[in-house]
């Protein structure tokens, strides 16, 4: 992920919340609060066809979140990105409904604002002083993703996502439906470039997890041709980790670590 200049502010506005409100423990990002203390009031509703709703009048903001999410930890995701809104886009934004479809939406093709959003809430939710001394020295993979959602009251796939942002490891985050490649995330020391292929080859866990519906598969020697560009798929040799979960909303969801040098 190559993050443009102007991304880097939705991380530093959240850092200094975190920094003013003293929070020293993930239990502490109360995100009601956090939105009270800015003067932003959230009330649950009953919605259609929309995760969460935030509006402007007369200057002041107000966050809806859809009353019958399911998961705690959606409901805060959903909250902290329209408090992003809030806070980062003032004249641009009066009106911004976060619909189920764009709720589950991370791929970098999109409205930098919704980005930013994004951005803003997984820091928010996540903030790197916290993350951080989590995700070091840890296996990379879903075991511990579902631990940090639970600790930190979030999503498997925001922790997913902020952990390719901070992790020193080579990995990727991929998701893929009906066979097809939808979108994906590389950390930063990620030194390798996805086939040019958009299907999903038959030797990787997404497509066993899809084909076979099953709901986790890891393997440790998946052919790295089956992901990356300029790899062999027979080669038992040249393998990568990869862990998949299938998720209602994303199809699968795979991180592919590249754990042994190939
Ligand atoms: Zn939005």
């Amino acid at each position: 992920m190559k993050p443009l200049a102007r991304f880097a502010i939705p991380v530093v506005k959240a850092r200094e919340l975190i920094a003013e409100l003293r929070i020293e423990d993930p239990s502490e990002i109360e995100i009601d609060l956090i939105a009270a203390h800015l003067g932003v009031m959230v009330q649950e509703t009953e919605m259609v066809g929309s995760d969460g709703r935030m509006m402007r009048i007369d200057g002041a903001a107000r966050i809806s979140v859809r009353k019958d999410i399911k998961f705690p930890g959606q409901k805060r995701f959903v909250i902290a990105h329209e408090l992003g809104h809030v806070l980062l886009h003032p004249k641009l934004r009066q009106i911004d409904e976060l619909s189920l479809s764009q709720a589950s939406n991370w791929s970098l093709n999109q409205e930098p604002e919704e980005i930013e959003a994004n951005l803003f809430a997984a820091e928010i939710l996540m903030p790197k002083s916290l993350f951080l001394p989590r995700i070091q020295g840890r296996e990379p993979g879903f075991a511990l993703f579902n631990e940090l959602a639970g600790e930190f009251g979030t999503t498997v796939t925001a922790v997913a996502i902020q952990f390719i942002r901070y992790t020193r490891e080579e990995c990727v985050l991929i998701a893929s439906r009906k066979g097809q490649r939808a979108w994906f995330h590389t950390s930063e020391a990620f030194s390798f470039r996805l086939r040019d292929e958009m299907e999903i080859h038959e030797f990787t866990c997404a497509h066993e997890l899809e084909s076979e519906g099953k709901n986790t598969v890891r393997g440790d020697d998946v052919p790295a041709g089956s992901w990356l560009k300029g790899y062999s798929t027979t080669d038992n040799m040249e393998c990568v980790t990869e862990d998949a979960i299938w998720s209602a909303r994303f199809g699968a969801l795979s991180l592919v670590w590249i754990k042994d040098d190939i």
